[in-house]
């Protein structure tokens, strides 16, 4: 028998940990005596009492809980080259800044003279994005990306409809887009169109130009493209969907490759979204609020969606009010936006500052090409150009091999790094698409870069260890359709003697 190792011995702990805990009697809070007088308990039908709960100590739940923590991944713990996805890092001052009392304690149906200082900050945040973007109006108001990109699409259509253009019907998407697009357009009431690339990567300009029809609406384009380059034909593009009456939506989610060097809205586009929780440092994942603010050109400013904060000066005093544009579409949710998510990326905006801002492009694009340079005489280089903030590779040499890009994926969970995004943008066969981001040193890319050349020479050598990985992790190979369907998440008491798994 072989001598298990610490991490062996480890895994087992952790397991037991996890398993039953459940003693009967056992308790973990010690609840002081009434200082009330004791109330009725409620009406009997209202009692029930199926309702186990495990009986344990404090001590077991705290490591219960901090054990599972330990088992996952997270930004804190891991590196994370996820693309199209910016995880990022979240500054731990942003979180002091959104905690402070005069924010977390606001009511958002006080009256507005009593929370100028919030509508301040929002009224700056806005005025930031705009200066970002290079566009005259924003509204903070979506609370995720795709959820700018719908009340972006909406505001082209109200446009179109109060021109008496209702008929324009179309919305373009290039083939490389984020899934949400098409969804968003869709759900806006448009028929999409898809487009193709070039062989480049760029928008392929003669299959724009025959699609640019009388029922055009709109373009809806990622910049960078998803396939992490930046589109040569950009200021043509706008110019040829102008031309046939038709608006430019700029995806914006990931915005780390053109911050502080180029505005979309000096390159032809009419509107766009930004994702604060990737581009801004606001917490990304795990079903957190994010927010998806939109900024607009001047032809949209009427439709921004409620509110838009507004400042005037009143007897030399700033005074901030929430406002409704003219034609505005309306609300996109409850009252104004995730405000702790614009607190956020507000301080991250003031900690950085425009030189801060800049740096950040030039350290996301530098990093994503590091990787590029040091990669593509292994891997297979689709575009084989230089990229943005991200570069998509594909296992395409690998496979040939019988090594998948899912293989490589799981393979890298061994080295204690986060599987990059894969088998997208779709276009891209066996596709892993990385984006290291700004935040990452040298130090953790190259160890991220050895890590994909072990596994390069692992592919040549010994494919069944890919093929079988991860190897060093507390659960192997998911049903990752089930995990995510049916995710087991709640305690449930087990049948006596019985031993409950992981969950
Ligand atoms: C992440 C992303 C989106 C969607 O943002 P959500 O906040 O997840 O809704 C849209 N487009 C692109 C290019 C993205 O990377």
């Amino acid at each position: 028998m072989t001598t298990p190792t610490p991490r062996d011995t480890f895994l087992a702990h952790a397991r037991r940990l996890l398993m039953e805990r459940s003693t009967p009697g056992r308790i973990g809070a010690s609840i002081p005596d009434l200082d009330v007088p004791p109330q009725e308990p409620p009406p009997a039908h209202l009692v029930r009492d199926d309702l186990p709960l495990p009986e344990v100590s404090e001590g077991e739940v705290v490591r219960y809980f901090s054990t599972l923590s330990q088992m996952n991944f997270s930004m804190d713990t891991h590196f994370y080259p996820l693309g199209s996805c910016t995880m990022k890092y979240n500054p731990k001052v942003n979180e002091e800044g959104a905690s402070l009392p005069g924010f977390a304690g606001l009511h958002p149906l006080q009256p507005e003279e009593t929370a100028q200082g919030a509508l301040k900050l929002m009224w700056r945040l806005q005025t930031y994005l705009c200066e970002v973007t290079g566009m005259a109006g924003c509204s903070l108001a979506p609370l995720a990306g795709a959820h700018g990109e719908l009340a972006g699409v909406l505001m082209i259509r109200a446009y179109h409809l109060s021109r008496g253009e209702g008929h324009r019907k179309v919305m373009l998407i290039p083939d490389s887009a984020h899934g949400t697009n098409p969804a968003s357009a869709a759900m806006a009431g448009f028929r999409v169109v898809s487009i193709p690339s070039d062989k480049e990567g760029n928008t392929d300009l003669s299959a724009l130009r025959e699609a640019c029809g009388p029922d055009l609406a709109g373009f809806m384009i990622t910049l960078p493209s998803t396939l992490g380059l930046f589109d040569r034909h950009i200021v043509e593009v706008c110019e040829m969907v102008h031309r046939a009456g038709g608006l430019v939506y700029g995806d914006g989610a990931n915005m780390n490759a053109l911050l502080g060097r180029v505005k979309i809205g000096h390159l032809g586009f009419d509107v766009c979204h930004l994702n604060l929780h990737k581009t801004f440092s606001t917490p990304h994942g795990g079903g957190g609020p994010g927010a998806g603010p939109v900024c607009v050109g001047e032809r949209l400013l009427p439709f921004l969606p409620t509110p838009v904060v507004r400042r005037q000066v009143i007897d030399g005093k700033e005074v901030f009010t929430l406002a409704r544009p003219p034609q505005s579409i309306g609300r996109m949710g409850a009252f104004h936006g995730n405000f702790g998510v614009l607190v956020r990326a507000y301080a991250y905006i003031r900690a950085l500052g425009a030189p801060g801002l800049r740096q950040v492009s030039q350290d996301a694009v530098l990093a994503g090409n590091y990787i590029l340079a040091r990669l593509q005489d292994l891997y297979h280089l689709p575009y084989p150009r230089r990229c943005m903030h991200e570069v998509v590779l594909s296992a395409r040499r690998q496979r040939a091999r019988g090594v998948k890009a899912l293989d490589i994926a799981k393979r890298l969970l061994d080295f204690g790094i986060h599987p990059p995004t894969m088998y997208f943008p779709l276009i891209v066969d066996e596709a892993l698409m990385i984006e290291p981001t700004e935040t990452e040193g040298k130090e953790t890319l190259d160890y991220f870069i050895e890590a994909m050349r072990q596994i390069a020479r692992e592919a040549e050598e010994t494919p069944e260890v890919l093929r079988s990985a991860p190897h060093f992790t507390p659960v192997g190979r998911l049903d990752e359709a089930r995990a995510a369907r049916q995710p087991d998440l709640r305690w449930k008491p087990m049948p006596s003697g019985g031993v409950a798994p992981g969950g």
